[in-house]
């Protein structure tokens, strides 16, 4: 039982480093997730940009032939008009000429408003590329570098989960039971040494027959306080 109990306390130093290295990562992960939502809603919104500039470009080539059709058409009639032998016939071309130029002038004014509309998206900076060309490569510097960082940690967690394995194939099936349930209760800490009498965990007063028994380490000793589970380290922790 003693190399058990041995073996307990080096589960519980190697379960305090995993939990140091966790906490390690601090706010990585969330900082990767954020950058990352970030750089895609950047992404799609100049890609949405990009659609309508072009959807713009198309509906001003439109409008440009339009403009032509409708200049040549007033042309025509404009040549006509010079032909004309009768006031009647001169005032229904008239009034089909006033008609083809208002219609001209509907179409260039919706050209005016298309084309103001493309040269302010350039005024947005989230939106003209502008932004994201600066954003995206710190962006992704810094994701990388959080990455690295990240994998760096969980690869040292890795090896030492593996040791951990390795020790509790050999711990008996009630220590563990034990140690899991105190370490739950406990923040992380099931296994504490004995500090100047007393229980190093809470520091409640341990009765000397006690101490006893935790020295002989024939079976495993909880605080009756905290419930932790009680060690004794070749000499009292705290003399
Ligand atoms: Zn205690």
């Amino acid at each position: 039982m003693r190399e058990q109990l041995t073996e307990l306390a080096r589960l519980q130093e190697i379960d305090d480093q995993l939990a140091k290295l966790e906490r390690s990562k601090g706010d990585y992960p969330q900082r990767i997730d954020e950058l990352e939502s970030e750089l895609t809603r950047r992404v799609q919104l100049q890609q949405g940009m990009e659609e309508e500039e072009k959807d713009l470009q198309k509906e001003q080539r439109n409008l440009e032939r339009q403009i032509k059709d409708h200049q040549a058409r007033v042309a025509k009639l404009q040549d006509r008009l010079g032909e004309v032998k009768t006031n009647k016939e001169w005032d229904a071309l008239q009034k089909e000429m006033d008609a083809a130029k208002g219609e001209l002038s509907g179409v260039e004014d919706h050209l005016l408003e298309i084309m103001e509309k493309i040269e302010g998206a350039g005024d947005d900076p989230e939106t003209d590329g502008e932004e994201l060309d600066d954003f995206k490569p710190h962006a992704e510097a810094e994701i990388k570098d959080l990455k690295v960082k990240l994998s760096g940690v969980d690869s040292k967690m890795a090896r030492i989960r593996s040791e951990r394995d390795a020790l509790t194939v050999h711990l008996d099936d009630g220590l563990k039971r034990i140690y899991n349930r105190v370490k739950e209760g406990k923040q992380g800490t099931a296994v504490v040494p004995v500090v100047r009498g007393a229980c190093g965990g809470c520091y409640n007063r341990i009765p000397p027959q006690t101490i006893t028994e935790i020295r002989r380490a024939e079976r495993p000793i909880t605080c009756e306080n905290c419930g932790r589970i009680m060690l004794w380290f070749g000499e009292d922790e705290g003399s």
